[in-house]
């Protein structure tokens, strides 16, 4: 049975790993695609030119485990903190209005490292980079994928954990496939978004600030490497500047942080991006983690967008498509 996994993003990685555990009798074959020249999606981590400095997240910073969460991902929590993939944040969090009993980790090596963890968990799953699914066609009972590049591949079942806006632009038989409730849902979901301007810093500079992270409100406006720090913008500034290029929007941020924190030094390198889709504010309403758009043949959509943004959303989202693949397989 050939399962091509759309993203390599966390989802798309947990939900590789999982079925290779759960369905490794059934002679799985996992393919797993992502548009993108690495892997981590929105837990991508930017190796800066400069080797002297530290990478830098650009998308999720760390990770909090709710008691309840904590409790119910146990197994895949002890897993990412026995392997050294995650660590308790140990540095002040200013600003932050956390629930109680959340406890924060860090990825030491960068977010990526939690998304490689379960790609290599997956029997090393074939994993192809820079390749962008187009168009989904029903074939008997295989689905045909078409690639921006012009060509297609068949497979038995897919799953697509691409943010929802984009499953929506796929050419293709999903129109068909999709029911008015489904389309409904689906069309339903908004996320906000956000830059992120990430500074790199020469190896022993000291930032001069008392905290690891620090949240701004509105009114505010690893050894040897250098430090690096990133800046996430708000929501409200990222709703105005959605249509702007990052180089655009990059002085903007930079006159606020020096605003902000007048004595930063000066950096070597700057990164900025744009996250069109940067979290969900709006989710699809009473989802179980999961939309199985066709039975036959499988194809199944899943990630954040139905359930929360995080990591714990994630694993619910590809815990529930486990069980949808074992349904039916
Ligand atoms: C700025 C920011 C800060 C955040 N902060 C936190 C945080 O501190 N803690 C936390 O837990 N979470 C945080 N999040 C949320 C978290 O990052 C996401 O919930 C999670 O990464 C979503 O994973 P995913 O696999 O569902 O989707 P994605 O990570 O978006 O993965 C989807 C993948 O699909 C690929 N793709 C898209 N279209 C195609 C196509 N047509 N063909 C092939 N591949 C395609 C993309 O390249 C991507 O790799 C943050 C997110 C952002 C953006």
């Amino acid at each position: 049975i050939r399962v091509l996994v759309v993203g390599a993003g966390l989802t798309g990685s947990l939900s590789a790993c999982l079925l290779r555990r759960e369905l490794k009798d059934k002679n799985v074959h996992i393919v797993v695609w992502d548009k993108a020249r690495g892997v981590g999606g929105r837990m991508s981590t930017f190796r800066p030119p400069d080797p002297s400095c530290h990478s830098a997240d650009l998308g999720a910073q760390y990770i909090s485990a709710t008691r309840e969460y904590a409790r119910s991902h146990h197994s895949f929590y002890t897993e990412l903190l026995e392997e050294g993939i995650l660590r308790p944040l140990d540095c002040a969090v200013e600003g932050l209005r956390h629930k109680d009993g959340s406890t924060d980790y860090v990825a030491p090596l960068g977010m990526s490292s939690v998304v490689k963890h379960f790609l290599r968990h997956s029997g090393e799953p074939d994993l192809f980079l820079e390749h962008q699914v187009s168009g989904l066609y029903r074939r008997g009972s295989s689905w045909e994928v078409h690639r921006k590049q012009g060509d297609s591949q068949n497979f038995d079942s897919v799953l697509l954990t691409i943010p929802v806006p984009q499953i929506l632009q796929l050419e293709g038989d999903l129109g068909d496939v999709l029911s008015v409730q489904q389309r409904e849902l689906l069309h339903g979901v908004s996320y906000s978004s956000r830059f992120a301007l990430a500074l790199f810093f020469p190896p022993g500079t000291d930032l001069g600030v008392p905290w690891g992270v620090r949240y701004y409100n509105n009114d505010d406006g690893g050894a040897g490497l250098g430090p690096s720090l990133v800046v996430h913008t708000g929501v409200p500034f990222g709703l105005q500047n959605l249509e702007r290029n990052a180089e655009e929007v990059q002085p903007i941020i930079l006159g606020e942080l020096n605003r902000l924190l007048p004595a930063l030094p000066q950096p070597i390198s700057i990164k900025c991006h744009k996250w069109r889709y940067s979290q969900v504010a709006s989710a699809v309403a009473g989802c179980p983690g999961h939309m199985t758009l066709s039975e036959h043949p499988l194809l199944v959509c899943a990630g954040d967008a139905f359930t929360h943004s995080n990591f714990d959303g994630c694993l619910t989202s590809a815990l529930s498509t486990l069980e949808a693949f074992k349904g039916v397989m």
